[in-house]
């Protein structure tokens, strides 16, 4: 009796145990993501367990109920799931598919796994298990899409671009015909980010971008978005329909009408492009956008909204650039730079007013290189900075010995770069200079040009301002040569105003230009101008300037820029 009892209570606890453990793991199933099909292999019955019903809203009674369950997916991928559904081959044990809802918008992953019984002499058990991976797969088509599509544009990315092109250059080899590639630069695009602001710069980029896709012809004309503003295209068309000229007739005729972005605004902007073939430009797809490249750069500086092609002298012409501006680095390590001066006289009395300083570089071969030269590279890679602070500093060196040996009272004009007066410490390091030479202020004059005036007004005149209450004046170089406008000079703070070389070489032969060198004379002195005619290089020209009311004369007439030592032997001689 007590051996029952006690046989009684450890079934009842074993049965406790199996219930407390079903419960487990019939917790675990239900609150699971993934949906499961139990199938003993030995009979046709199933049962569904986890999110099955709510994934499908149905279960599953017996393999029969497979096909209902297949009619809620796609059409097209019933016959494979139900290949995977009733895959009962031991030895591969594994069987998976993928598929889609019925509406499409979902996708499910399949898994059929064959177990072995742990129970002796009993047929294997199938567990079916489904995954919704629908974010998976979004998740892997926007990677796809990424690594074919620029983001900004939806047109192709660089990447994919490249890898098309190098096709259709094995093409044109195999055929012996031309591909064109063509590099498009929208033209102050930097302008209408920072007045429009990057929203509408990112859509006037997704509009072009839209214009350049609807052109596209498999195989034949592709585009591409680079980055920023740049866009490239190539062209293969043995046929000819395609061609550089139809594709820019019709750019322009795009361009010529304005871009509407959605909140209404219109733009209007015009493209450079370049243009690099295949095979006389170069071979590869690389070499053809870094010829093009070249080219476009070229177009800007040549009033930009034109079509350049690439041809070989201006290879030439960069590779000489870039052999300059190699040097050129060197050059700023090594300091192998040396500032001349030249005078200016007022013209009244012919005495000295002061010198403009000049830069002069030595280059290693011993040649002199001009300013003209060298200035625009360095203005172009950053190097200005490090070569205005030399010329600020040299200058200001040189002035304060001459000036404290001599005890006479000249100027100093010191040319000042526009990248160099626009970096934030500026005014700071050429006043602390100034003190740490004990030099006065007065005796110094910046040459700026027009082109710092066209940036933001508040900033320079800001500066301007700070740098003449500290008693340095300002002298506007070059001008005639660039923005010219004397009404929007009368807003500035500037003491003087230098004539460009340009009026001073026709002067004498032509009538226009004796009346705009007048009325700028004339018009600098109503605003309390000093003028500076530069460039003058004959007596005929001096007569003329003096009597017209020019109050200081420059130019090789009465001196060439001087070596410090002819300085010294001018400033000995007064
Ligand atoms: P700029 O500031 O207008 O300087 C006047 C240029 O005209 C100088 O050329 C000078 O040598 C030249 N010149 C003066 N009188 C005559 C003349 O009668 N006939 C002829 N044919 N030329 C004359 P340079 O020294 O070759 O300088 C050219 C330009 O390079 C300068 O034009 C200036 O824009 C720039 N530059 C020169 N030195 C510096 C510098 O230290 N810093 C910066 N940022 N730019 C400089
Ligand atoms: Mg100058
Ligand atoms: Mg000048």
């Amino acid at each position: 009796m007590e051996e029952k009892v006690y046989q009684f209570d450890l079934l009842k606890a074993q049965n406790a145990k199996l219930l407390k453990s079903e419960r487990i793991y019939r917790i675990i199933c239900e609150s699971s993501d993934y949906g499961y099909i139990y199938q003993n292999l030995g009979s046709d019955e199933v049962l569904t367990f986890g999110s099955f019903e709510k994934m499908f809203g149905l279960r599953l009674h017996s393999t029969s109920d497979f096909y209902e369950f297949t009619e809620k997916l796609n059409a097209e991928d019933r016959n494979m799931v139900l290949d995977t559904l009733f895959c009962e081959e031991k030895e591969k044990r594994f069987s998976s598919c993928e598929c889609r809802s019925l509406d499409d918008h979902s996708w499910f992953r399949i898994v059929t796994r064959i177990e072995d019984s742990e129970l002796a002499g009993c047929e294997c058990d199938k567990i079916i298990t489904i995954v919704n991976i629908t974010r998976e797969k979004a998740q892997n088509s926007e990677l796809l899409y990424m690594a074919y599509y620029d983001t900004t544009t939806g047109i192709y990315n660089r990447n994919y671009f490249v890898s098309l092109l190098t096709g259709m250059l094995q093409n044109a080899e195999k055929d012996g015909c031309k591909v064109s590639l063509l590099m498009i630069d929208i033209d102050d695009f930097k302008k209408i980010n920072d007045v429009r602001g990057i929203i509408i710069g990112d859509e006037l980029l997704q509009q072009i971008g839209s214009y350049l896709k609807g052109l596209m012809v498999k195989d034949k004309l592709i585009c591409c978005h680079i980055n920023n503003d740049i866009f490239c295209v190539a062209i293969y068309d043995p046929s000819g329909a395609y061609s550089v000229e139809n594709f820019y007739k019709g750019l322009r005729e795009r361009f010529d009408e304005p871009f509407v972005m959605s909140t209404g605004v219109e733009i209007r902007t015009t493209a450079s492009v370049g243009v690099a073939e295949y095979p006389d430009s170069g071979s590869s797809a690389l070499d053809l956008i870094n010829c093009a490249d070249i080219v476009v750069y070229k177009c800007k500086k040549n009033g930009k909204n034109n079509l350049q092609y690439f041809k070989a002298p201006i290879l030439d012409d960069f590779l000489r650039n870039v052999d300059i501006e190699n040097k050129l680095k060197a050059a700023v390590f090594e300091n192998n730079f040396v500032m001349h001066f030249q005078p200016q006289y007022y013209s009244c009395n012919r005495q000295l007013r002061g010198f403009e300083a000049l830069i002069r570089w030595k280059d290693d071969t011993g040649k002199m290189i001009p300013p003209s030269v060298f200035i625009p590279i360095a203005e172009k890679n950053g190097l200005i900075v490090s070569i205005g602070h030399f010329v600020v500093e040299e200058s200001l060196r040189q002035y304060k010995k001459w000036s404290s040996f001599y005890g006479k009272n000249f100027k100093m004009s010191i040319n000042i770069s526009a990248l160099q007066y626009k970096r934030d410490d500026f005014v700071e390091s050429v006043m602390e200079l100034i003190e740490q030479y004990d030099i006065d202020p007065s005796g110094i004059e910046l040459e700026i040009t027009e082109s710092i005036l066209i940036d933001d007004f508040d900033v320079v005149t800001e500066k301007l301002t700070r740098i003449r209450n500290f008693g340095v004046s300002i002298s506007l170089d070059d001008f005639g040569t660039g923005y010219s406008s004397l009404s929007y000079l009368k807003k500035f703070p500037i003491d003087t105003l230098k004539v460009d070389k340009s009026f001073i070489d026709t002067l004498l032969d032509d009538a226009s230009t004796r009346i705009i060198t007048e009325s700028i004379l004339s018009m600098s002195h109503a605003m309390g101008f000093e003028t500076v005619a530069e460039g003058v290089e004959n007596e005929r020209q001096f007569n003329y300037l003096a009597s017209a009311g020019c109050d200081v004369i420059q130019g090789f007439y009465l001196g060439k820029p001087l070596s410090p030592d002819k300085v010294d032997d001018l400033l000995s001689d007064l």
